[in-house]
């Protein structure tokens, strides 16, 4: 049976040294993985099981693009993230084999409405329209653990208009990479395509139009864009 309309490309991200591109199939992320961050937010830390929620795959923004300030809003946040992105999947997965499906590691920006998440909070509600917005998930080149291996620490840091906002090293992750694709695991069948946002250290703040940003891990990969 013919499509009633042509269904539009799947998102696609750069691998560094590649000329394959990596389609995105969902994009997952983890709240609350860093306690200095879960304090500023005045949230208690779990270390019994991680927090998730979801984006559109079509979230993502690449190459450095123009990023426009989403309507809705006027608090708009930055959260810098170590981004894992797997090339296979499936269900309860163990910690020990976890990291065979991780193709490689990405620096990303969990952009946040921040008014709406507190406001969503207060009432109990979902977060969805906080966190799964359009152009929602600026994200760099994918690095591929062929060529950097599984950095387990590593510095993750943001810098807007030049000025340091956020570092930290994901070695202070509450949850570690095969921690987090096992859990999340238990809760949906992962697959090839799948990127995992790893959660933000302290420091998350307010970007503003005119904004520009540049984000990196450990020397590995680089963000840059501007909030327009
Ligand atoms: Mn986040």
């Amino acid at each position: 049976m013919p499509n009633l309309f042509e269904p539009p490309p799947p998102p696609v991200v750069q691998i560094i040294g590649s000329t394959a591109a990596f389609p995105v199939h969902r994009i997952y992320c983890v709240g609350r993985n860093y306690a200095e961050h879960a304090k500023e937010m005045g949230a208690p830390v779990d270390r019994e099981q991680p927090t998730f929620f979801m984006k559109p795959a079509d979230a993502i923004v690449t190459g450095d693009r123009d990023v426009p300030y989403p309507p809705g809003t006027t608090n708009l946040h930055h959260e810098v993230e170590l981004v894992v992105a797997l090339h296979s999947g499936g269900s309860a997965i163990a910690a020990s084999d976890a990291l065979s499906h991780v193709h490689g590691y990405a620096v990303g920006l969990d952009l946040t409405r921040r008014d709406l998440q507190a406001a969503a909070k207060a009432k109990g509600l979902p977060w969805d329209t906080a966190k799964g917005f359009d152009a929602s998930a600026p994200i760099s080149a994918i690095a591929p653990a062929a060529a950097i291996g599984h950095p387990s620490i590593g510095e993750l840091w943001l810098e807007v208009g030049g000025e340091r906002r956020q570092h930290a090293d994901v070695g202070d992750m509450i949850f570690a990479v095969p921690e987090i694709i096992a859990a999340l695991s238990l809760l949906y069948t992962l697959a090839a395509g799948d990127l995992i946002y790893t959660g933000t250290p302290s420091g998350v703040g307010p970007l503003r139009r005119g904004d520009t940003f540049r984000a990196g891990f450990a020397g590995h990969v680089t963000l840059e864009g501007r909030i327009v």
